[in-house]
C-alpha cells in the first residue's frame, strides 16, 4: 500500500551504466532479490528493473547510494523514474548529436549524452550551469558535452538530430510542491510555448516536451497550441511517445493527446510528470 502521508520518495530510483547481468550481480551483493514489480521495493530487500527505461533499477530507500564505489565513479546516477522518460522516448543514436535546451542540473543530459556521440547544452543560469558541468564531470561525460551558458531561445537554429526541451515549469508534481495561482499556470504556459517553438525551428528529426507539472495548462495545452501554429503544422507531427507506457495523455483537451505520456506522483513510482514528442513530417 502507497503510504498516503509519505512526502518524500518511495523507492530510490538509480540510473546505471552496465549491461544488465552486471547491475543484477551489483545489487544482489547489496544483499537485493529481483522482483518484478517495484512496489515490493518500498516492503522488502528487493530490487525492480525497469521494463520501460533501460538501465533504471528501483532500490530499497534504506541502501546508502553515496558509499557505492559505482556511485562515486559515476556509473550510477540517482534519477527519478519519470525523469528518465524523455531521453527513452528520444531514443539517442551513438553516432549522433543532441541538444538539451534546459539542461541544469543535468540528469537527462547525462543520459542523453551516455547513448550518444555528442550533446549541445544550453543553461541560462550561471550558478545552475556550474552545477551542470560538476555533474557531467562526476558521471565522466564532460568531454562529450558542449555547454553554452546562455538563453537557448536566442541561438539561432542548426541542424541537430534531436533535441530535448524539459523547461522551468510550477514543478506541481513533485513531492511537496506548493500550489499554483491561475496566473502563474498562464505565464509557465507561455513560456513553455515559445521555448517549444524555438526548438520547432532547428533542422531535427524529434523534439521532445516534458513537465514535471501535473497541469494540463502547462502540459496537452501547450502541446494543442503549437499543433495549431501554422508553422509546426506544417512540419511536425505528434509522435505515439512510449506506447507501451499505460497512462496517457488527456484526450478530452485535443484528439490525439493520447499520444502523450503522463505519470502520476507516487502511484507510478514517484513525482508526476508528462511528455510529448514531435517528429518530423518526412
Ligand atoms: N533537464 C534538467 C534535468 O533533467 O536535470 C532539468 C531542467 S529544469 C526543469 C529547467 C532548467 O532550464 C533550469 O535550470 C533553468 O535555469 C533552465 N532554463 C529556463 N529557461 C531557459 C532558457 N530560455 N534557456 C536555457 N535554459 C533555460
Amino acid at each position: 500500500v502507497i503510504a498516503e502521508k509519505q512526502e518524500g520518495p518511495l523507492v530510490r530510483w538509480v540510473r546505471i551504466r552496465k549491461d544488465s547481468q552486471e547491475c543484477a550481480s551489483m545489487l544482489e551483493k547489496l544483499g537485493l532479490s529481483r522482483t518484478d514489480k517495484w512496489e515490493d521495493v518500498m516492503k522488502s530487500q528487493v530490487f525492480y528493473e525497469d521494463v520501460y527505461v533501460p538501465q533504471l533499477f528501483a532500490i530499497p530507500m534504506s541502501i546508502k547510494v553515496a558509499e557505492l564505489p559505482e556511485y562515486k565513479s559515476g556509473e550510477l546516477i540517482i534519477q527519478d523514474r519519470a525523469s528518465c522518460i524523455p531521453v527513452t522516448i528520444m531514443d539517442p543514436q551513438p553516432g549522433k548529436t543532441y541538444i538539451d535546451s534546459c539542461a541544469a542540473p543535468g540528469n537527462k543530459t547525462s543520459q542523453l549524452a551516455a547513448q550518444s556521440k555528442h550533446v549541445i547544452a544550453f543553461e541560462r543560469d550561471k550558478k545552475r550551469a556550474k552545477t551542470l558541468q560538476n555533474m557531467l564531470d562526476r558521471a565522466k561525460l564532460l568531454k562529450k558535452v558542449e555547454i553554452r551558458q546562455m538563453d537557448f531561445t536566442q541561438c539561432d537554429p542548426f541542424e541537430v538530430e534531436g533535441l530535448i526541451v524539459d523547461p522551468s515549469c510550477s514543478g506541481s508534481g513533485i513531492f511537496r510542491a506548493t500550489s499554483v495561482t491561475p496566473e502563474r499556470l498562464n505565464s509557465l504556459a507561455d513560456f513553455q510555448f515559445h521555448i517549444v517553438l524555438h526548438a520547432l525551428k532547428f533542422d531535427a528529426k524529434r523534439v521532445v516536451y516534458s513537465t514535471c507539472s501535473i497541469h494540463k495548462e502547462e502540459n496537452e495545452m501547450v502541446v494543442k497550441r503549437l499543433l495549431e501554429t501554422p508553422e509546426v503544422a506544417e512540419k511536425w507531427k505528434l509522435g505515439n511517445a512510449l506506447p507501451n507506457w499505460p497512462r496517457r495523455g488527456f484526450k478530452e483537451v485535443f484528439d490525439g493527446a493520447e499520444k502523450c505520456v503522463r505519470v502520476n506522483p507516487k502511484e507510478d513510482g514517484g513525482i508526476g510528470f508528462f511528455a510529448a514528442c514531435f517528429d518530423r513530417i518526412d
